[in-house]
């Protein structure tokens, strides 16, 4: 979380944390860090933030989710917990820590050319990785082996990975676009 803040910080940003509806109702855009997707989701529902933060994602708010904001944006997981819910608005399914637990975190660069022409830097911490990827959504970050680990859907990025924590700062330069594009087709 301090990490998304001090990345948006670098390129000019203050973001606001978001707990409460009111805060909700003032953001344009929202980031969902990593963190634990199973708590993300029974705390937002415990605080009647889900249902909002889903209609606010499907009227078109950019949302940026990294490792368990990927989760949460998922329209289906492939090993959630029994009674996991996600918010959505994503057309792909993901895969819970599909690294193992011999893998816990990793950190290598990534093509991404959405983002940049040369690679990004990206740390992976008990990351998902996005196993199948639905016609609505395009992939926009791949592992040299070809596991999909970021995809996008109009106004909804969604990776597995951590850029913050490795000082990498062009996917939220990116995503400040889609934000940019967002707002100015609202006032035209
Ligand atoms: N494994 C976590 C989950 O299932 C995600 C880990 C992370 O966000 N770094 O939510």
């Amino acid at each position: 979380m301090r990490e998304h803040v001090e990345t948006l910080n670098s390129l000019g940003v203050n973001p606001v944390e978001v707990r409460t509806l009111e805060q909700l109702a003032h953001v344009d855009a929202l980031v969902i860090p990593g963190g634990e997707s199973t708590v993300i989701d029974k705390l937002t529902r415990l605080f009647d933030l889900a249902d909002p933060i889903k209609k606010r994602i499907a009227e078109g708010m950019p949302v940026l989710g990294t490792c368990a904001g990927l989760i949460m944006l998922a329209d289906s997981l492939s090993d959630g917990t029994s009674d996991q819910q996600t918010f959505g608005g994503l057309d792909v399914t993901v895969r819970r820590n599909a690294f193992g637990a011999q893998v816990d975190s990793f950190e290598t660069s990534i093509e991404m050319p959405v983002v940049s022409s040369t690679p990004v830097a990206a740390t992976f911490i008990r990351a998902p990785i996005i196993e199948h990827v639905g016609p609505r959504a395009t992939v926009i970050a791949q592992l040299a082996d070809g596991t999909v680990v970021g995809a996008q859907q109009d106004n909804i990025i969604g990776i597995s990975f951590h850029p913050e924590v490795s000082g990498e700062s062009r996917i939220h330069k990116y995503f400040l676009n889609v934000v940019a594009d967002a707002l100015g087709s609202s006032e035209r």
